[in-house]
């Protein structure tokens, strides 16, 4: 029953003191007791979740063989990549189990750089190796980051995000990975540093210097802007691993400008012309990152470069069918399912790959092809009891492309 003069049965504030009186069985709760109460909770929350987790460190008697074994299973080719990402992540691991019973000797981090064109496997050789390591692991995309002050977000979201994933366990993202998608996009526009202040670009670079060096930073838990009335939750970027990708458009000529080579004119998926593209990149320096934009500080915390090559119309083919999660394989589990068998002729799936290459995506144009290709087996032979088996021959998937959106489309 309402008293004539309820009060909060915390504080003792009264009706006209609070904003908000909220009514309970036997009392009453003003905002402010609310909001203290659920400090309390978070912080014991949080508190009982550490405590119970103790520091990552890499398996006993894994190797970087072990580790690109793993990456093999689920990446098609990029094998200069995955090696600089096996010995990158290996030394990283050590380095966390070591350095605190070498003092003399501080091993510094190894933070990542992947340079390569879009839908080459960055994201997946990052997401694959988190998994293997059973790490928290965030994917964040450089663009939308501005110096802070400005509309857009703060760098150290990055970092709330990978709480985020991991319930908020400070002591896992701190030994957590993250992903920093279109480095290339922060690049500054020339080469010559500005007077200005470039507020996309270099204002970015120099935010994330200290992040990715290592420092103690605040978080605001839910991400975007901090708020002077949200509680920050402090992390310590020191030993969290930062792998950078982007697809550098233009440093092909960079590179050969500082070979004293010549690259042949744009005129994509020729196969002469990927293989020259792979081989010019195989020779990217640091030099070359810094002439598109990149400041050297902000490169000698990235200290491992690596480049992975143009898909060829082989390596997509590969792609369908290898991963042990490859495209192929799931729908095929999808149609078991069913009760179907479901095969691919050889030609078709070469087709697909054909495809692909066509549309310039990397290997994320094949999905959406083989969902093209198979949304009407799809949606007819669940309701058709007589199909037990179903094959993709060449000239099917030709025909459902030819009847579909991608029929229509301009090849790139
Ligand atoms: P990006 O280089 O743009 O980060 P992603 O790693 O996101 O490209 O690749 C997009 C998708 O393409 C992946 O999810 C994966 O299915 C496929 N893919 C790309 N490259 C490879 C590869 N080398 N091996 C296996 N799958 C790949």
């Amino acid at each position: 029953m309402e008293t004539k003069n309820p009060n909060c049965s915390f504080c003792g504030k009264d009706k006209s003191e609070a904003l908000l009186l909220i009514a309970g069985t036997n009392g009453h709760i003003c905002e402010s007791c609310v909001e203290q109460a659920n400090e309390i909770v978070l912080k014991e929350l949080k508190s009982s979740v550490s405590e119970s987790d103790e520091k990552f460190t890499l398996p006993e008697n894994i190797t970087p063989e072990h580790i690109n074994a793993y990456l093999d299973e689920y990446i098609i080719g990029q094998e200069e990549a995955k090696k600089y990402l096996s010995v990158a992540v290996y030394n990283h691991y050590k380095r966390l189990k070591y350095n605190e019973k070498i003092d003399d000797v501080e091993i510094e981090k190894s933070n990542i750089l992947f340079i390569g064109e879009t839908g080459t496997g960055k994201t997946l050789l990052a997401k694959t190796i988190a998994r293997f390591l059973d790490v928290p692991f965030a994917i964040v995309d450089a663009t939308v980051f501005t110096e802070a002050g400005y509309v857009g977000e703060d760098v150290e979201s990055m970092l709330s995000r990978l709480l985020q994933v991991c319930d908020y366990n400070t002591e896992a993202a701190e030994s957590g990975i993250v992903y920093i998608d279109e480095i290339d996009k922060i690049a500054r526009k020339s080469d010559n540093p500005s007077i200005t202040r470039d507020v996309s670009g270099e204002g970015v670079q120099q935010a994330l210097l200290k992040m990715l060096e290592g420092t103690e930073v605040h978080v605001p838990p839910q991400g975007g802007r901090k708020h002077p009335e949200q509680k920050l939750i402090n992390v310590n970027t020191k030993n969290i691993l930062f792998i950078c990708g982007g697809a550098f458009d233009g440093i092909e000529k960079i590179i050969s400008k500082r070979l004293n080579t010549h690259v042949i004119g744009f005129n994509s998926n020729l196969p002469e012309q990927l293989e020259e593209t792979s081989s010019t990149l195989s020779n990217v320096i640091h030099q070359d990152i810094k002439r598109f934009g990149l400041i050297p500080e902000l490169l000698g915390r990235l200290p491992v470069l690596t480049y992975l090559r143009p898909l060829t119309i082989d390596m997509m083919t590969k792609i369908l069918v290898e991963p042990k999660n490859a495209l192929i394989k799931q729908y095929v589990k999808l149609f078991d399912l069913e009760g179907i068998k479901l095969t691919f002729e050889d030609a078709a799936i070469e087709y697909i790959a054909s495809k692909a290459m066509d549309f310039g995506l990397g290997a994320r144009g094949l999905r959406s092809i083989c969902e093209e290709v198979l949304t009407d087996a799809m949606f007819n032979l669940p309701s058709d009891n007589e199909v037990k088996e179903f094959k993709v021959t060449k000239a099917y998937a030709q025909g459902q492309l030819d009847k579909s959106k991608f029929g229509k489309l301009k090849v790139a």
